[in-house]
């Protein structure tokens, strides 16, 4: 039983897991409720231009789906029952479950409020192969916090993410090392997490639908239609990538945005929301006891026309007065070209721990969780367009956890255009906070 000493073969046991909770947020009211068991639920806002932030597994065989706009759900489930989202109560289970897998598993890392990857080929001595280590795990969460979930595992993260998401809802997956390429296959191409609809279109040109397909293409041609990420991507589709956690680095941001019915056309108007948003991203932060070097405006017109500007900081604040001070010259740089505004988005990026306070756990998970969160929100602005949905800081904050390998978590920091090339001044240092 002692396989100390065989590196290799301990490098080939499928000890990656990705465990993802079944539609987190509604799974979380139909426990709270149980009259909802069975019932098309969904969390989200109930006003017009509300969104599906969760949707329980009998609302998607109805087809609705996260992201999609509560009208389009109505119209799918004319019974729909519309939960408004209680955030912090997520936030405490999501706690729980975090707390529970760190029971079992010394590596774990929390991608979002619902998920983590753990590393279990230290806990196999203890606990078994990884798939008891899995099934002990699902069991616990089922038994202890009521609350259904599924695992993936792979020698990859990569890989045991796409398996967990195979393998819901409340289900396991194990993929063995040497059946790594012909599990991924069959799969579309869009399961990976570096392929974007961009790339899928460029390979579909070329015929390439499957990951099999896409192993058998010269390097020279997956490179045109997915970049600089080919070798990465080819090495997941041929089943030899063994990126394991702690491998991906995630700048931590947070913030705020609002899309307007109307347009705001009175810059006194605008100036008054732009600062009322930094105070409030101000606040995030100190709860959180995050500083921040970077402030991110955004603008948008009727148009579609989207202004990024950031500004950075030699010394990291959470102050109110900063932010607001910060992000006002940036607007004052841009409102000429902007006469009509459509959404407007403040955030603090490149986050640190405040003076004093170590990285704790629970602060890293917050932070996820509200990433997590504004990434979903952002998914759902690109896909259905500014009309569609009105952001307030907390009512239509959409359930990142729902979506599947096909829909990437984008870096809403990294992929803000314009930042940080096009960073502003460098503010004169005030002192403390
Ligand atoms: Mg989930």
């Amino acid at each position: 039983m002692d396989e100390c000493g065989d590196a290799g073969s301990t490098q080939e046991i499928p000890g990656i897991l990705h465990l993802d909770m079944d539609a987190f947020f509604a799974s979380v009211e139909v426990r709270d409720d149980p009259r909802l068991r069975g019932l098309p639920v969904v969390v989200g806002g109930a006003g017009a231009r509300g969104v599906v932030a969760a949707a329980s597994y009998p609302a998607r065989t109805r087809g609705i789906r996260s992201a999609m706009p509560m009208a389009s759900a109505r119209r799918l489930a004319p019974d729909l029952v519309i939960v408004p989202p209680r955030i912090e109560h997520y936030r405490r289970i999501s706690a729980r479950v975090m707390e529970l897998l760190g029971d079992v598993v010394a590596d774990i890392e929390q991608i979002s409020v619902d998920e983590a990857f753990l590393d279990v080929r230290g806990a196999r001595r203890l606990f078994g192969a990884p798939e008891q280590i899995a099934d002990l795990l699902r069991r616990r969460i089922r038994e202890e916090l009521g609350l259904p979930s599924s695992v993936g595992g792979s020698v990859s993260r990569a890989v045991a993410k796409i398996a967990s998401a195979r393998a819901k809802p409340d289900g396991l997956l194990i993929v063995p090392a040497a059946r790594t390429a012909e599990f991924l296959a069959p799969l579309p191409v869009s399961v990976i997490s570096g392929i974007g609809p961009k790339a899928q279109e460029a390979l579909d040109r070329i015929g390439v639908r499957t990951i099999g397909q896409l192993r058998e293409i010269p390097r020279s041609a997956l490179a045109r239609a997915v970049g600089p990420r080919a070798p990465e991507i080819l090495a997941l589709a041929d089943g030899s990538d063994r990126t394991g956690l702690g491998h991906r680095t995630r700048d931590k941001s947070l913030g705020t945005e609002r899309t307007w019915d109307e347009d705001l056309t009175d810059p006194a108007e605008v100036r008054r929301c732009i600062t009322q948003m930094a105070d409030d991203v101000a606040r995030q932060l100190r709860r959180g006891d995050f500083v921040t070097r970077t402030v991110v405006l955004k603008l948008r017109a009727p148009d579609g026309t989207t202004i990024t500007r950031s500004s950075t900081w030699d010394q990291p604040t959470s102050s109110g007065e900063r932010l607001r001070e910060q992000v006002v010259s940036l607007w004052e740089r841009e409102r000429s070209r902007m006469r009509r505004v459509r959404l407007v988005g403040v955030r603090a990026s490149h986050l640190e721990p405040a003076a004093g306070t170590p990285v704790q756990s629970e602060l890293t998970a917050r932070a996820a969780g509200w990433q997590d969160l504004e990434a979903a929100m952002d998914r759902a602005l690109e896909r259905f367009g500014t009309h569609s949905l009105g952001r307030g800081s907390t009512l239509s904050a959409a359930d990142g956890a729902q979506r599947g390998p096909a829909d990437p978590v984008p870096d809403p920091a990294a992929s803000s255009p314009g930042h940080p090339a096009e960073d502003g001044p460098h503010p004169r240092e005030r002192g403390g906070r």
